[in-house]
Protein backbone atom coordinates (compact mmCIF):
# COMPACT_ATOMS: atom_id res chain seq x y z
CA UNK A 1 0.00 0.00 0.00
CA UNK A 2 1.38 3.15 -0.70
CA UNK A 3 0.33 6.06 1.84
CA UNK A 4 0.57 10.00 1.78
CA UNK A 5 0.76 11.75 5.33
CA UNK A 6 -0.91 15.21 4.10
CA UNK A 7 -0.05 16.73 8.07
CA UNK A 8 3.40 15.86 9.65
CA UNK A 9 4.81 18.34 12.22
CA UNK A 10 8.24 17.19 11.55
CA UNK A 11 9.72 20.51 12.85
CA UNK A 12 8.09 19.69 16.38
CA UNK A 13 11.33 19.43 18.64
CA UNK A 14 9.82 16.00 19.73
CA UNK A 15 11.21 15.16 16.71
CA UNK A 16 14.54 17.18 17.31
CA UNK A 17 16.54 13.75 18.13
CA UNK A 18 15.30 11.28 15.80
CA UNK A 19 14.11 13.00 12.30
CA UNK A 20 15.64 10.90 9.74
CA UNK A 21 14.92 8.02 11.50
CA UNK A 22 11.01 8.87 11.81
CA UNK A 23 11.30 9.25 7.84
CA UNK A 24 13.08 6.31 7.43
CA UNK A 25 10.41 3.83 9.71
CA UNK A 26 7.42 5.75 7.25
CA UNK A 27 9.12 5.16 4.22
CA UNK A 28 9.71 1.56 5.13
CA UNK A 29 5.95 1.02 6.20
CA UNK A 30 4.78 2.60 2.52
CA UNK A 31 4.50 6.45 3.26
CA UNK A 32 6.25 7.52 -0.12
CA UNK A 33 5.17 11.39 0.68
CA UNK A 34 4.24 13.61 3.83
CA UNK A 35 3.56 17.17 3.75
CA UNK A 36 5.41 18.95 6.32
CA UNK A 37 3.01 21.99 8.07
CA UNK A 38 3.95 25.34 8.65
CA UNK A 39 1.97 27.10 11.29
CA UNK A 40 4.04 30.57 11.15
CA UNK A 41 6.83 32.14 9.18
CA UNK A 42 9.84 30.49 10.76
CA UNK A 43 8.12 27.29 11.39
CA UNK A 44 7.30 27.71 7.85
CA UNK A 45 11.27 28.19 6.58
CA UNK A 46 11.81 25.26 8.90
CA UNK A 47 9.35 23.23 6.99
CA UNK A 48 10.59 23.78 3.71
CA UNK A 49 14.12 23.07 5.03
CA UNK A 50 13.09 19.64 6.45
CA UNK A 51 11.07 19.11 3.13
CA UNK A 52 13.92 19.80 0.85
CA UNK A 53 16.51 17.49 2.77
CA UNK A 54 13.89 14.34 2.92
CA UNK A 55 12.23 15.10 -0.42
CA UNK A 56 8.98 16.12 1.35
CA UNK A 57 6.69 18.74 0.38
CA UNK A 58 5.32 21.53 2.65
CA UNK A 59 3.14 24.17 3.31
CA UNK A 60 3.92 27.61 4.41
CA UNK A 61 1.53 29.93 6.44
CA UNK A 62 0.74 31.03 9.55
CA UNK A 63 -1.95 29.10 12.29
CA UNK A 64 -5.01 30.57 14.30
CA UNK A 65 -2.99 30.15 17.29
CA UNK A 66 -0.47 32.46 15.83
CA UNK A 67 -1.89 35.02 13.89
CA UNK A 68 -1.44 37.61 17.16
CA UNK A 69 2.17 37.47 16.20
CA UNK A 70 1.64 37.79 12.24
CA UNK A 71 4.13 41.08 11.48
CA UNK A 72 2.57 43.50 8.70
CA UNK A 73 4.14 42.35 5.85
CA UNK A 74 3.27 38.44 6.55
CA UNK A 75 1.68 38.32 3.15
CA UNK A 76 4.83 39.07 1.15
CA UNK A 77 6.88 36.78 3.41
CA UNK A 78 4.49 33.59 2.54
CA UNK A 79 4.52 34.64 -0.78
CA UNK A 80 8.29 34.58 -1.33
CA UNK A 81 8.22 31.28 0.99
CA UNK A 82 6.26 29.75 -1.71
CA UNK A 83 8.53 29.77 -4.62
CA UNK A 84 10.23 27.37 -2.84
CA UNK A 85 9.51 24.37 -5.02
CA UNK A 86 8.80 21.91 -1.61
CA UNK A 87 5.36 24.50 -0.99
CA UNK A 88 2.40 23.06 -2.31
CA UNK A 89 0.03 24.64 -0.08
CA UNK A 90 -0.79 27.95 1.94
CA UNK A 91 -0.93 27.16 5.27
CA UNK A 92 -1.67 26.17 8.14
CA UNK A 93 -4.80 29.07 8.18
CA UNK A 94 -7.63 29.45 9.93
CA UNK A 95 -9.68 29.97 12.29
CA UNK A 96 -9.81 28.19 16.14
CA UNK A 97 -12.02 29.57 18.57
CA UNK A 98 -11.76 26.30 20.69
CA UNK A 99 -8.34 27.60 22.37
CA UNK A 100 -8.33 31.05 21.48
CA UNK A 101 -4.46 31.23 21.33
CA UNK A 102 -5.19 34.43 19.84
CA UNK A 103 -8.04 37.29 19.77
CA UNK A 104 -10.53 36.11 17.20
CA UNK A 105 -10.91 39.17 14.79
CA UNK A 106 -6.96 38.91 14.47
CA UNK A 107 -7.83 35.54 13.56
CA UNK A 108 -10.19 36.49 10.96
CA UNK A 109 -7.66 39.00 9.70
CA UNK A 110 -4.70 36.86 9.14
CA UNK A 111 -6.73 34.01 7.57
CA UNK A 112 -9.11 36.24 5.16
CA UNK A 113 -5.40 37.90 4.00
CA UNK A 114 -3.91 33.82 3.05
CA UNK A 115 -6.78 33.03 1.57
CA UNK A 116 -6.80 36.06 -0.61
CA UNK A 117 -2.99 35.14 -0.77
CA UNK A 118 -3.78 31.43 -2.55
CA UNK A 119 -6.12 32.86 -4.92
CA UNK A 120 -3.29 35.39 -6.24
CA UNK A 121 -0.83 32.62 -5.76
CA UNK A 122 -3.15 29.57 -7.24
CA UNK A 123 -1.88 27.55 -4.60
CA UNK A 124 -3.99 25.40 -2.65
CA UNK A 125 -5.52 26.15 0.96
CA UNK A 126 -4.03 23.96 3.69
CA UNK A 127 -7.09 24.47 6.84
CA UNK A 128 -7.63 23.96 10.24
CA UNK A 129 -11.14 25.39 11.63
CA UNK A 130 -12.36 24.54 15.53
CA UNK A 131 -15.42 25.32 17.00
CA UNK A 132 -15.95 28.53 14.46
CA UNK A 133 -17.60 27.49 11.39
CA UNK A 134 -19.89 30.04 10.68
CA UNK A 135 -17.07 32.74 10.55
CA UNK A 136 -14.85 30.20 8.87
CA UNK A 137 -17.19 29.28 6.22
CA UNK A 138 -17.60 33.25 5.54
CA UNK A 139 -14.19 34.01 5.10
CA UNK A 140 -13.78 30.51 2.86
CA UNK A 141 -16.15 31.30 0.30
CA UNK A 142 -13.54 33.67 -0.78
CA UNK A 143 -11.46 31.37 -2.07
CA UNK A 144 -11.00 30.24 -6.09
CA UNK A 145 -8.42 27.75 -5.13
CA UNK A 146 -9.10 24.21 -3.89
CA UNK A 147 -7.95 23.16 -0.39
CA UNK A 148 -8.23 20.61 2.44
CA UNK A 149 -10.09 21.39 5.90
CA UNK A 150 -7.22 19.39 7.77
CA UNK A 151 -7.88 17.47 11.21
CA UNK A 152 -11.83 17.32 10.69
CA UNK A 153 -14.00 16.63 13.51
CA UNK A 154 -16.89 18.55 12.86
CA UNK A 155 -20.60 18.33 12.08
CA UNK A 156 -22.23 17.17 9.45
CA UNK A 157 -23.41 20.87 8.58
CA UNK A 158 -20.15 21.60 8.41
CA UNK A 159 -18.85 18.77 6.12
CA UNK A 160 -21.78 19.57 3.89
CA UNK A 161 -20.80 22.68 3.87
CA UNK A 162 -16.72 21.92 2.81
CA UNK A 163 -18.04 19.12 0.58
CA UNK A 164 -20.26 21.83 -0.94
CA UNK A 165 -16.97 24.39 -1.77
CA UNK A 166 -15.40 21.25 -3.47
CA UNK A 167 -12.54 20.70 -0.43
CA UNK A 168 -11.22 17.69 0.62
CA UNK A 169 -11.47 16.58 4.27
CA UNK A 170 -8.54 15.55 6.37
CA UNK A 171 -8.97 12.79 8.55
CA UNK A 172 -6.64 11.94 11.14
CA UNK A 173 -6.09 9.52 14.32
CA UNK A 174 -9.12 10.89 16.25
CA UNK A 175 -11.14 8.68 14.25
CA UNK A 176 -9.75 6.38 15.69
CA UNK A 177 -10.36 7.49 19.43
CA UNK A 178 -13.08 5.20 20.82
CA UNK A 179 -14.57 7.94 23.23
CA UNK A 180 -14.45 11.18 21.13
CA UNK A 181 -14.66 9.96 17.97
CA UNK A 182 -17.94 8.87 17.77
CA UNK A 183 -19.41 11.21 15.59
CA UNK A 184 -16.68 11.37 13.34
CA UNK A 185 -17.20 7.73 12.66
CA UNK A 186 -20.75 7.95 11.76
CA UNK A 187 -20.06 11.49 9.10
CA UNK A 188 -16.98 9.17 7.56
CA UNK A 189 -18.70 7.55 5.02
CA UNK A 190 -20.46 10.29 3.47
CA UNK A 191 -16.88 11.93 2.57
CA UNK A 192 -16.57 11.30 -0.94
CA UNK A 193 -13.71 8.77 -1.67
CA UNK A 194 -12.76 11.45 -3.84
CA UNK A 195 -12.19 14.15 -1.48
CA UNK A 196 -10.98 12.07 1.62
CA UNK A 197 -7.21 12.43 3.42
CA UNK A 198 -5.45 10.87 5.72
CA UNK A 199 -2.86 12.56 7.94
CA UNK A 200 -1.39 11.58 11.16
CA UNK A 201 -0.67 15.19 12.57
CA UNK A 202 2.47 13.66 14.17
CA UNK A 203 3.90 13.87 16.71
CA UNK A 204 -0.05 14.70 18.17
CA UNK A 205 -2.92 12.10 17.78
CA UNK A 206 -1.66 8.85 18.39
CA UNK A 207 -4.13 6.32 16.83
CA UNK A 208 -5.79 4.33 19.92
CA UNK A 209 -6.19 1.56 17.49
CA UNK A 210 -2.27 0.43 17.36
CA UNK A 211 -1.84 -2.73 19.21
CA UNK A 212 0.09 -3.40 20.64
CA UNK A 213 0.25 -0.14 22.37
CA UNK A 214 3.22 1.53 21.81
CA UNK A 215 5.61 2.68 24.64
CA UNK A 216 5.52 6.20 23.72
CA UNK A 217 2.31 8.66 23.08
CA UNK A 218 4.45 10.42 20.22
CA UNK A 219 2.75 9.75 16.74
CA UNK A 220 4.47 8.95 14.20
CA UNK A 221 3.89 8.78 9.87
CA UNK A 222 4.32 5.36 10.30
CA UNK A 223 1.21 4.97 12.02
CA UNK A 224 -1.42 6.20 9.44
CA UNK A 225 -2.14 3.16 8.35
CA UNK A 226 -3.77 2.64 11.48
CA UNK A 227 -6.14 5.89 10.37
CA UNK A 228 -6.66 4.32 6.83
CA UNK A 229 -7.82 0.68 8.27
CA UNK A 230 -10.17 2.21 10.73
CA UNK A 231 -11.77 4.36 7.97
CA UNK A 232 -11.56 1.20 5.49
CA UNK A 233 -13.80 -0.86 8.02
CA UNK A 234 -16.33 2.14 8.32
CA UNK A 235 -16.19 2.47 4.54
CA UNK A 236 -17.15 -1.28 3.73
CA UNK A 237 -13.94 -1.47 1.31
CA UNK A 238 -10.77 -2.87 1.20
CA UNK A 239 -7.72 -1.23 3.20
CA UNK A 240 -6.12 -0.88 -0.12
CA UNK A 241 -8.98 0.52 -2.38
CA UNK A 242 -8.67 3.32 0.60
CA UNK A 243 -5.47 4.01 0.85
CA UNK A 244 -5.13 4.16 -2.86
CA UNK A 245 -8.03 6.84 -3.16
CA UNK A 246 -6.43 8.87 -1.00
CA UNK A 247 -3.04 8.85 -2.24
CA UNK A 248 -4.60 9.60 -5.65
CA UNK A 249 -6.41 12.31 -4.15
CA UNK A 250 -3.08 14.42 -2.39
CA UNK A 251 -1.27 14.38 -5.66
CA UNK A 252 -4.26 15.53 -7.66
CA UNK A 253 -5.02 18.35 -4.68
CA UNK A 254 -1.02 19.27 -4.37
CA UNK A 255 -0.69 19.31 -7.79
CA UNK A 256 2.21 16.45 -7.91
CA UNK A 257 2.66 13.81 -10.49
CA UNK A 258 1.40 10.49 -9.67
CA UNK A 259 4.10 7.68 -10.32
CA UNK A 260 2.85 4.66 -11.31
CA UNK A 261 4.09 1.45 -8.47
CA UNK A 262 5.75 -1.52 -9.46
ZN1 LIG B 1 -4.66 22.14 12.65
Amino acid sequence: MRFFDIGVNLSSDQFAKDRADVVSRARIAGVENMLLIGSNIEDSRHAIALANEFSLVASAGIHPHDAKSANADFCQTIQSLSSHKEVVAIGECGLDYNRDFSPRDKQREVFAAQVALANKLNKPLYMHQRDAHHDFIAIVKEAKVPGVVHCFTDSEEALEAYLELGFYIGITGWLCDERRGDALRKLLPRIPLDKLLFETDAPYLLPRNIKPKPKSRRSEPLHIEYVVEQAAELYGLPTEDVANAAFANAHHLFGLELTKCD
